[in-house]
């Protein structure tokens, strides 16, 4: 078993002209979000890959253009070995036109050692590195006794949650790795969620009312919306600060914990009293907490705050939670996920990393946000480990260090081999 493993993991030196003309040619599909609705030919290619290695493919549109991917390999003794998910997502962070990139972001650039194209870092860096350890595994004619499911998800550079839709589906397993940007740390995440604050007034008043409603003797008991959200905003503001003094988690610096106001829209026209205003939201939670739950201190914070406001005490602001897409109802929800250092597949994968990258491996949380959540959610252990790092996502030159894609095939070609072969 060592032999044969040694042996496909010295291939991937010997064939890393192969690996890199992968990734060149996922880095070719134009497939930022947003615009988004573009990824169709993007995983036909990796259905048809993933096909053609001997994977049972459900491809469906999650929206019409943007269709989901899951490949599943069933194992020789699927019942009694440990089973394996490895998800990433196809959709790369958008490009805007005067972004002063070396050459066209789509047309990959290699040379002194990284690959350059806008995704080589999040995330078809991962992808290429996954999909050419399967290759290999497939080439070699090994067959693995646990059950291996490949997930290429759309959206989740806006929040849609393609990974969700594959747990809705029914895919489960004993583990999923997220193969997502994260330096080749073992990583964990916080959550995000966006919900809209909404003040709003029975009535509609003319402007010229206003003396009336705040003056002596006038007697017309109304308010302004878009003032009334100043003390919600105070509130947050408030409940931000009790958080980052209250709240911890190994990894974070204090305060990452944050409620910003991001978008704020209110009134009507210039004649009238603003009768609505409505604040979008973003907040940021720790791996042990959950989005239910900051929602709700959220709310309760602020209808105390209401509470001692007497117009607010009459109309209370109302709250709208998460979404599904940044682009089709302005709302998203990434949940937090914990990482178990004791988990054996958690403890597999570091001494894969170990044994290939000959250095400690660290296992840590991510400062940003992946799909790794949703596995979490849907009480599936999971793990963040992926190449590239986040310096490089989202910015213009975006790249890959060759060695970082090398290293990270090996130890996923490693994992996948050694976790497949683990008894439940
Ligand atoms: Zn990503």
């Amino acid at each position: 078993m060592k032999e044969q493993l040694d042996l496909l993991i010295r291939q991937v030196d010997d064939r890393q002209d192969e690996l890199i003309g992968l990734l060149e040619r996922l880095i070719q599909f134009r497939t930022p979000a947003p615009p988004a609705r573009n990824t169709e030919e993007a995983q036909q290619f990796i259905a048809s890959f993933l096909q053609d290695k001997g994977f049972a493919i459900d491809k469906w549109d999650v929206y019409p253009g943007d269709p989901n991917v899951v490949g599943v390999l069933k194992g020789q003794a699927g019942d009694t070995y440990k089973s394996l998910i490895i998800n990433g997502h196809v959709d790369v962070a958008e490009v805007n036109e005067d972004e002063p990139w070396e050459k066209e972001p789509f047309t990959p650039i290699v040379r002194d050692g990284v690959i350059i194209g806008r995704g080589a870092s999040d995330m078809k860096g991962g992808l290429a590195g996954a999909l050419f350890a399967i290759q290999l595994l497939h080439e070699a004619g090994i067959e693995l006794p646990g059950d291996l499911t490949f997930q290429s998800v759309i959206g989740e550079e806006v929040g849609e949650a393609g990974t969700l839709e594959c747990c809705k589906r029914g895919y489960s397993a004993d583990f999923a790795v997220v193969v997502d940007t994260s330096d080749l740390h073992i990583q964990g995440q916080g959550g995000v969620i966006t919900g809209w604050i909404t003040v709003k007034s029975k009535q509609t008043f003319h402007d010229a009312t206003r003396k009336s409603m705040i003056h002596p003797g006038g007697k017309l008991f109304g308010a302004n919306a878009i003032e009334k959200m100043m003390k919600v905003i105070q509130g947050l503001q408030e409940l931000e600060r009790h958080w980052a003094v209250m709240k911890s988690y190994p990894g974070y610096a204090p305060g990452t914990n944050t409620i910003n106001p991001a978008v704020i829209e209110g009134g009507r026209h210039a004649a009238f009293i603003a009768d609505e205003c409505r604040l979008w939201i973003t907040v940021h939670f720790y791996p042990n907490e959950t989005y239910e739950q900051v929602a709700k201190e959220i709310e309760a914070h602020i209808l105390q705050v209401a509470e001692g406001d007497i117009w607010l005490r009459e109309n209370p602001p109302q709250f709208e939670w998460g979404g599904s897409s940044m682009i089709e109802d302005r709302g998203e929800i990434f949940p937090s996920l914990e990482v178990d250092a004791n988990h054996s597949a958690v403890l597999t994968l570091m001494s894969s990393h170990e044994s290939v990258v000959r250095e400690q491996a660290i296992v840590d949380v991510s400062p940003t946000v992946t799909d790794g959540g949703w596995f979490g959610d849907a009480g599936i252990p999971a793990a963040i480990y992926g190449p590239g790092d986040l310096q490089n996502a989202h910015a213009v030159n975006e790249q890959v260090s060759i060695e970082q894609l090398i290293h990270f095939t090996k130890v996923i070609l490693k994992f996948i081999y050694e976790w497949g072969h683990t008894r439940k």
